[in-house]
């Protein structure tokens, strides 16, 4: 697609159109940019910046291949970036921006609206990826939302049991929840055979809103397997330096575990922006698509033409290989199909 464009963060020059263009750039999105450098196309490489992924948090991850002893979110994404490099001529990368909106336009391409450098701009491209991924919630103590944050930044507390479960054998542990995620959550940690499982429903009531039906068969489930929980409203957390998850209750008691998991869900699954281009969202929020990552429309099923999801934000299981697979899918489908 004529002169390629300067690439790298800093001032890219901005052109009109694309072959692709990619919202969101954490892991999926870094690698879809690259894969689209690599096939010789251009992209657009739309960010909010690195620490609004959920991995900048991540400070051992243990199942990326080629980094035996793990590697930190914020050193993964730091070496994906660089990467890009390989293909500074293809990819415009341009944070932080935000993307604020895209349209399908009559003649089949995408245009994508962000704001940068505090002003708005727009782009077209071929193909869109959407890579926005999805945001934990975290517990609000006091009204606020960072007091959890040194816990888990030394992966004291953690948030993802596909990624962190094999840290909990032998070792005690307070789950953060109260609704049936939060029940399914802590029977599902028991499979890591850690030392105990206790809820913390943050002054919640324990399956508040779930059906009596449901409720009663966790209930029965928790007792049989022996997960306790405990109801007082959580006032903060101590014992960061002995590398324990110390919990301050508001009636003045206080609990001990050697770690702690955060079961509170989504606070954003960036719904909006697929919604808006007719996008099937499941039952669990995620976008919908097919086994190559196309958009899937709602409601006729079939995949929006040159309209990719890849990585947290579609449906699947939210780990970093998953989103390098998803952004392979997505860009050499639309190699094949519309570029
Ligand atoms: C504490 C923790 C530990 C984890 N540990 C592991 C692990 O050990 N192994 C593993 O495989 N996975 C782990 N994960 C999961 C992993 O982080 C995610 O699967 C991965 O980050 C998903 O990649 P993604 O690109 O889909 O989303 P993200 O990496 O979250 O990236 C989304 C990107 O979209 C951008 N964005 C969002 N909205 C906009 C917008 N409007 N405009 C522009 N940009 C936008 C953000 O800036 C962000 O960079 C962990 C997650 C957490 C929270």
């Amino acid at each position: 697609m004529g002169i390629p464009a300067l690439a790298m963060p800093g001032f890219p020059r901005l052109r009109d159109a694309y072959d692709v263009v990619i919202l969101g750039g954490g892991h999926a999105g870094l690698a879809a940019a690259l894969k689209t450098g690599l096939l010789g196309y251009t992209a657009l490489l739309i960010d909010r910046g690195p620490k609004y992924s959920r991995s900048y948090y991540a400070p051992k991850m243990d199942n990326i291949p080629g980094f035996p002893g793990g590697i930190s979110g914020h050193k993964l994404l730091d070496l994906q970036i660089a990467a890009l490099r390989e293909v500074e001529s293809s990819v415009t990368y341009v944070t932080p921006a935000t993307a604020t909106g895209l349209t399908r336009l009559s003649s089949g391409e995408y245009e994508a609206a962000f704001g940068w450098l505090k002003r708005s701009h727009t782009a077209r491209g071929r193909a869109a990826v959407l890579a926005l991924g999805v945001v934990d919630r975290m517990p609000v103590i006091g009204g606020k939302i960072d007091p959890i944050f040194p816990w888990a930044n030394f992966g004291i507390v953690d948030f993802c049991v596909l990624c962190d479960g094999h840290t909990l054998p032998d070792r005690s542990v307070g789950v953060l929840g109260n609704d049936a995620y939060a029940v399914r959550t802590a029977i599902d940690l028991l499979h890591f055979r850690p030392k105990s499982v206790e809820i913390l429903t943050l002054g919640r009531p324990l399956l508040e809103g779930s059906p009596d039906d449901e409720r009663s068969e966790l209930l029965r489930q928790l007792a049989e397997r022996g997960v306790t929980h405990v109801d007082a409203e959580v006032a903060g957390f101590d014992e960061i330096r002995e590398r324990r998850f110390g919990v301050k209750f508001a009636d003045g008691s206080r609990r001990v575990y050697d770690k702690g998991f955060s079961a509170l869900g989504w606070y954003d699954q960036h719904r909006d922006l697929p919604r808006s281009l007719g996008c099937r969202i499941d039952s669990e929020g995620y976008v919908v698509t097919d086994e190559d990552c196309r958009a899937i429309a709602d409601p006729d099923g079939g995949p929006i033409p040159g309209l990719y999801c890849i990585g947290d934000l579609r449906n699947g299981w939210n780990q970093i290989p998953e989103a390098w697979a998803t952004a392979e899918r997505a860009i050499i489908h639309a190699y094949g199909y519309y570029l």
